[in-house]
């Protein structure tokens, strides 16, 4: 199903423009990006300080919690270097179907690298290199691809491909799938497309008395990976009141990214007055980091794109400003909130870090292949 990309291709594009690299360095040791203290600021000083100094006794110090993990995963930097080393393969244009992971700040800087996002396969023009996105496509896209004669590169997620492994491999057992996530979602609509005749929605606990199987003792959930733990745990709870042998999947389908996210979340929104999201409105992950601040104890927040997005009245009454970033965000956009708000007296940072992260994923296996042979070319021209 996948065409080969071709060196001639690399050969006959112009060199792209040069700009900020957006995903991390691969090396061969993973750096956790959850330590990186704010601009300008040496890490030793957020390390000393854990949260509940004698100084927040004072109940009135303007102080950040910084919550880590935050910001990229594994999955997003793994999608983000695809399309950067393709733009440097093969040269641009790289056509990228849909947006290449939810952050508009991502998509605007690839496309001005080169790459060209489109909504569907068959706006890519015949023989032209398209990049699928982190979020994975449903076969029928696979499919269309190469009617288009289109070379491919998957960056879909492995942790999404998991999940489509498994509503095959339930749907060839014949079971009904109940997919838990949010309608209209692109990861969703590519897992549905695995095996549409066994897959149904369910769009939160509300949606569970609307579900209708063949045979209520061959049902499975699966879900998408970028939900609350809590809501979707609410929602498999209604789901067995309705199904009592409602089957599990093997392991949990929520990825480590937005739980290890959502955990530190809950951390800092405990002691925020006020906690601030960087994320696009479109990035489910994001969206739901707002959500569990709110419902573990913070006063108010807030998703912004950037620092140009926040209110100046949010900061009214506040002392303690909690900040993440959803896994599509690049830390640069995280950098500018804390500049922002250092120039609005909220210069003390503390990170709080209740789980490590060192997760890497390798490149797409088509990028890989050609990174390879381009090497050995060399060696041997
Ligand atoms: S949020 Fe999770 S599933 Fe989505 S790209 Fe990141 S690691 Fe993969």
């Amino acid at each position: 199903m996948l065409n080969a990309l071709t060196m001639d291709a690399c050969l006959q594009r112009p060199p792209i423009p040069s700009g900020p690299a957006l995903g991390r360095p691969q090396g061969p040791t993973p750096t956790p990006p959850t330590a990186r203290p704010p601009p300008g600021r040496a890490a030793a000083d957020h390390a000393e300080k854990p949260s509940g100094t004698e100084a927040d006794a004072n109940g009135d110090r303007r102080r950040v919690l910084l919550a880590a993990p935050r910001g990229y995963c594994a999955g997003v930097d793994r999608a983000v270097i695809a399309v950067e080393q393709a733009l440097e393969q093969y040269g641009a244009p790289v056509y990228v179907r849909h947006e290449i992971v939810h952050n508009k700040y991502v998509v605007k800087t690839l496309e001005k690298k080169g790459a060209i996002f489109v909504e569907e396969t068959s706006e890519v023009p015949e023989g032209e290199i398209v990049i699928f996105s982190a979020h994975g496509v449903a076969p029928e896209v696979h499919k269309e691809a190469e009617k288009g004669k289109l070379a491919t590169i998957d960056a879909t997620c492995p942790l999404v491909t998991k999940v489509h492994k498994e509503a095959v491999r339930y749907a060839k057992e014949d079971y009904d799938i109940l997919l838990i996530g949010h309608e209209g979602h692109e990861e969703v609509i590519g897992t549905s497309g695995e095996a549409p005749e066994h897959v149904t929605l369910v769009d939160g606990p509300d949606d569970v008395a609307n579900v209708e199987v063949r045979d209520p003792d061959k049902v499975v959930w699966l879900s998408q990976t970028t939900l609350s733990v809590d809501e979707t745990m609410e929602t498999v709870d209604a789901l067995k009141g309705r199904y009592p042998n409602l089957l599990s999947p093997p392991s949990d389908d929520i990825c480590y990214a937005t739980q290890n996210r959502q955990t530190a979340i809950k951390q800092v929104a405990k002691d925020a007055d006020l906690v601030l999201v960087v994320g696009s409105k479109n990035s489910s992950n994001s969206v739901r980091l707002v959500e569990t601040a709110i419902a573990h104890g913070a006063r108010d927040g807030h998703l912004v794109d950037g620092a140009e997005e926040i209110d100046e009245t949010w900061l009214e009454g506040v002392n303690t400003v909690g900040l993440s970033s959803g896994a599509s965000v690049p830390d640069v956009l995280v950098d500018g909130v804390l500049e922002w708000l250092a120039e609005r007296g909220w210069e003390d940072v503390e990170i709080v870090q209740p789980v490590e992260e060192r997760m890497q994923f390798s490149l797409p296996k088509e990028l890989r292949r050609d990174l390879r042979a381009e090497a050995a070319a060399r060696k041997t021209g």
